[in-house]
């Protein structure tokens, strides 16, 4: 049996080291180690890492802790966006969805598009009848609907300001972008990414991010790495982050560490915010940032576990 090894990240954002209750830290950890644990449990049973992501991924969208499916932000229409993506890279299959509002975990729809339709990305209300066609568990938008979250759309819904997230146990003004992804490597060398969105709290409606689009916030090839973004989705689209990680392991033979720095590092130059969780076929993993905090969490090759928020 191969090597195995799974990463995930919960969003990155400006949260300060002791500015979160050592409660609320407890509790993000916990969901962090959960979702990780119900990944490596699948690929510790010589599952695929395809199942792994999209398993790790729904213990994150489950939870209102992360904005993402139970945990979304609204948009500037007061209403729950989503956005999520999937790709397998041993084949580069890929499925995606946006703008859904009633599909209860999009990572799931996204899986579905890959693998039952001929398309890659499906939106709107297409994608929603798709998602129920396949089965999927369809809730009313009222499932979504957190006062966390609300509150704090009602308090920029007015000033166009688009991203500034408080919540129970955070202070007013943190800037978390909170999306879920997650990557791994099974143990049979292939690789997957998975991320899913609420998107950005009071986005305009109708705005898709990074996050669904295949090589901006989502990608992966056995041949390089696995990738799944979070932060200002416009800045990643534009620097067609995922992919362009990707590109520089296999023309230019970086490693993913090199790789991911040199392409955090142009995102910043335009001024965007974020991270992202990379994984390559031997299972290195890199989890680098450009803001103050990252939920984030992996199981190495070696079996051991962490869980982290700040720097
Ligand atoms: N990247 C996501 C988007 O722009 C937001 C996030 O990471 O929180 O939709």
């Amino acid at each position: 049996m191969g090597n195995y090894a799974i990463a995930i990240h919960g969003g990155a954002g400006s949260l300060m080291t002791g500015t979160v209750t050592a409660e609320k830290e407890k509790e993000f950890n916990d969901k962090l180690s959960e979702a990780l644990q119900a990944g490596y449990n699948i690929l510790s049973k010589e599952g695929t890492a395809i199942d792994a992501v999209e398993a790790a991924v729904r213990v994150l969208e489950d939870s209102p802790l992360f904005n993402a499916g139970k945990g979304s932000v609204f948009n500037s229409d007061g209403i729950n966006e989503m956005d999520a993506a999937i790709m397998n890279g041993k084949n580069l299959r890929a499925g995606a969805i946006a703008e859904v509002h009633t599909v209860r975990n999009p990572i799931s729809a996204a899986r579905a598009i890959m693998e039952k339709s001929k398309h890659v990305l499906l939106a709107s209300t297409g994608a929603e009848k798709f998602a129920k066609e396949a089965g999927l568990e369809i809730v009313d938008p009222s499932y979504f609907y957190d006062d966390n979250r609300h509150k704090q759309w009602l308090a920029t819904k007015d000033n166009d300001s688009i991203n500034s997230w408080a919540g129970d146990g955070i202070p007013e003004g943190t800037k978390k972008h909170g999306t879920v992804g997650c990557v791994a490597l099974d143990s049979q060398g292939n690789i997957a990414a998975a991320t899913s969105t609420g998107g950005i709290n009071n986005k305009k409606f109708g705005r898709v991010g990074d996050s669904p689009i295949i090589g901006a916030g989502t990608y992966a090839n056995n041949k390089t790495c696995a990738v799944s973004c979070t932060g200002e989705g416009e800045y990643f689209i534009r620097n067609v982050v995922a992919y362009d990680i990707s590109a520089l392991m296999e023309y230019k033979g970086l490693t993913i560490a090199q790789a991911t720095a040199e392409v955090l590092k142009k995102v910043a130059l335009l001024g965007g915010e974020g991270g992202l969780v990379a994984i390559d076929a031997q299972g290195n993993i890199s989890a680098p940032f450009n803001t103050n905090s990252m939920f984030r969490g992996w199981i190495n090759t070696a079996g051991e576990k962490f869980t982290g928020i700040f720097r």
